[in-house]
């Protein structure tokens, strides 16, 4: 669970989404510039704007660190390309960009990294079974245990497509067809009610997600991870009552990140997406292993 992939360059705007900008850009020549305009990657890699995704993610996040602004962006610099290329070759970005009145052949593109991909999840075989009987997973929810500490590009297709059909052929196999229809609707009520708070919903999901941000992002250490634990814990304690949809979601999201950040303690090493700023070296002895929570205990096997 401690291995989440950050996308180095999301667009970052107010009132703008995450947009990805694809690391295509920085292929075709992009530069990284701070906020002072300076280009920061040669410092940081020999590969400078082209090193691997977690170098580059890790590299614009010591930066903003540096400026010590919560709103502070590094910017993605296109203007040395020729427009006209850049326009056609990235008509997405383009327009996209456009929308928000920022030209990407002629103008500096704020941005900042974004959670991307949970390489982790529900422990499965290779057919979506999970240790539970009758519970399957596939996709980004499920670890299948093929993919490391990192995660390439398209690996989506394999966990969504490739493991999706197989778990679903899994089920046809061994699942009895359900009659039981009251059941059902029962649910679907359940989840159309709303009898829970929305702000104190909405404001418990907010803290979780700014604790997460600021102690299991892109590099972490382990005394955040310890006060990021017992912060979580102890909202867990405070969780809003279930009954509607989003305070079900709000009590996952919470249970998701304690379980990251659980396990980015107990992992001592830095490995692919987890970078741990105190152990910043690899250990292939204690943990060239996958993590596997269970109850209050995380093992490495
Ligand atoms: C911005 C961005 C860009 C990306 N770009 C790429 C890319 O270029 N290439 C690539 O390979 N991957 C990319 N990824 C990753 C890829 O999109 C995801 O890994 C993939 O879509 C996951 O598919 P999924 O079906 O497993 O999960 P999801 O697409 O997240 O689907 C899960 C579904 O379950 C629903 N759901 C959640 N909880 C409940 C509940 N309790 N009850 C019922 N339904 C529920 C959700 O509403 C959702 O519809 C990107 C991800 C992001 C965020």
């Amino acid at each position: 669970m401690e291995f989440v992939q950050f996308h180095p360059t999301a667009l970052y705007l107010k009132n703008a989404p995450r947009f990805l900008l694809s690391e295509a850009l920085r292929g075709e020549g992009a530069y990284l510039r701070n906020i002072e305009l300076k280009r920061f990657m040669p410092k940081y890699h020999e590969l400078a704007e082209l090193a691997p995704r977690d170098v580059v993610a890790r590299a614009i996040a010591h930066e903003l660190e540096l400026v010590k602004r919560p709103d502070a962006a590094v910017y993605l610099d296109l203007t040395h390309l020729h427009a006209d290329r850049v326009r056609k070759r990235f008509p997405t970005i383009y327009s996209t960009c456009m929308e928000y009145n920022i030209d990407i052949a002629t103008e500096l593109v704020p941005i900042r990294p974004a959670a991307h991909y949970a390489m982790g999840g529900v422990r499965t075989d290779l057919r979506g079974q999970t240790s539970l009987p009758g519970l399957y997973a596939a996709g980004e929810v499920a670890c299948t245990g093929v993919h490391g500490a990192n995660r390439l590009a398209s690996n989506s297709l394999l966990e969504g497509l490739v493991y999706g059909a197989r778990a679903a052929q899994n089920m046809r196999e061994h699942l009895r067809p359900r009659r039981d229809h009251a059941t059902v609707a029962g649910a679907e009520n359940t989840a159309a009610s709303t009898n829970g708070q929305p702000a104190q919903v909405e404001a418990f999901i907010k803290k979780v997600q700014s604790l997460m941000w600021q102690y299991v992002g892109v590099v972490r250490d382990g005394k955040g991870l310890r006060q990021v634990v017992s912060e979580l814990s102890e909202l867990q304690k405070q969780q809003p009552a279930s009954g509607d949809r989003r305070s079900h979601e709000a009590a996952n999201i919470l249970q998701a990140g304690l379980l990251i950040a659980r396990s980015a303690l107990a992992r001592e090493e830095s490995r692919g997406a987890h970078y741990r700023l105190d152990f910043p070296l690899k250990n292939d002895v204690k943990f060239h292993k996958h993590s596997v929570v269970s109850g209050d205990k995380i093992r490495f096997e």
